[in-house]
């Protein structure tokens, strides 16, 4: 169990001057439980939250949950278990993971975690290292292989075994990181959707930790004391440029707090009749209707919001009416 308190909850104890050693103990007991429940409680709350937004899990759903061995693959079937016992809709989970036979892979940790927790699970050998190690040339990433390889067999496998979903653990980190890869080095406005149908055509993916902060998954895992199995047995480094976003998303929460939260919301606000995507928006028809639109562009005033002016539209609406036409 996880014994550590945020710096605020710790000051936030409160106990009289003269309160023994043993009262203090307790009170920092109570004070972790009740931080723990709370991080179970919002865990739970976002999860269903993103199933329910994006309608992941339907009535008679076989619900293939990938586990890794790490932190948030460990989280997302610990909270899919607690919300299937809860939920108004029936759905079966079962458990995958696969055994990708890199050097020193525990391969009993995560069995007989599953035996412990009763789910029916599935261990998937295949021996992709062998492979990707063949066929990359030394000192060239071998993500992109693997990663290929992997979700070949997963989908396969999800179709052998009669999965009518398959849960990833990607949460909202993850998503916004690449959203900036995408944009940053691949010139595309792209991130990575909580539900989409598999590149074969036959699955729908879903990714249900979509609102969940990566720090949380962190705490939750000291919480619960997941057998984390550690993702770097391959050899392989981390994505450099993954690593460079990881860092910059960290320096603007610190510096500016809340804008990895509206760079977050803004993925779930996307405007294309301002942006330039002529795919996303028929610029080529569009033609004046004569009649005011709300969404009608501003030309060359600054969006309020945009700069944080607080000019409230309404009085920008009045200040115009001053104008009139002619
Ligand atoms: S870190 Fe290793 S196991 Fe993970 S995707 Fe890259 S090559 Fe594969």
């Amino acid at each position: 169990m996880n014994d550590r308190l945020s710096p605020a909850a710790e000051a936030a104890i409160d106990t009289p001057a003269d309160a023994s050693t043993e009262t203090i103990g307790v009170r920092r007991a109570e004070k972790i439980a009740y931080e723990n429940n709370k991080l179970h409680k919002r865990l739970c709350r976002q999860v269903g939250q993103a199933i329910g937004d994006f309608n992941m899990i339907e009535e008679g759903d076989r619900v293939m949950v990938c586990l890794s061995g790490g932190k948030d693959s460990y989280a997302l079937l610990d909270i899919l278990l607690t919300l299937r016992e809860r939920a108004p809709i029936n759905f079966d989970i079962i458990a995958v993971n696969l055994d990708q036979k890199q050097p020193n892979f525990p391969a009993d940790i995560l069995p007989a975690y599953l035996e412990r927790l009763g789910v029916p699970y599935h261990i998937e050998n295949q021996d992709t290292y062998s492979i990707v190690k063949r066929v990359v040339p030394e000192g060239k990433t071998t993500c992109a292989l693997c990663s290929r390889l992997r979700r070949g067999i997963l989908y396969r496998v999800a179709t052998e075994l009669g999965a009518t979903k398959v849960a990833l653990g990607h949460h909202r980190d993850d998503i916004l990181e690449t959203f900036f890869l995408n944009m940053f080095f691949g010139a595309k406005i792209k991130g990575m959707p909580p539900k989409l149908q598999s590149d074969d055509g036959k699955q729908i993916v879903i990714r249900p930790l979509a609102y969940v902060k990566e720090a949380d998954l962190i705490r939750y895992a000291e919480v619960k004391q997941f057998p984390i199995i550690p993702c770097d047995l391959c050899g392989s480094q981390e994505n450099l440029q993954r690593k460079q976003i990881k860092g910059l998303m960290r320096e603007w929460e610190k510096k500016f707090p809340g804008r990895v939260d509206n760079i977050f919301s803004a993925l779930s606000t996307v405007v294309p009749s301002h942006l330039m995507d002529r795919d996303q928006f028929g610029f080529a028809a569009l033609k004046a209707t004569g009649q005011p639109d709300a969404n009608g562009d501003i030309a060359f005033d600054e969006e309020p919001c945009a700069t944080g002016s607080g000019v409230n539209p309404d009085f920008a609406t009045q200040v115009i009416s001053l104008f009139p036409a002619g």
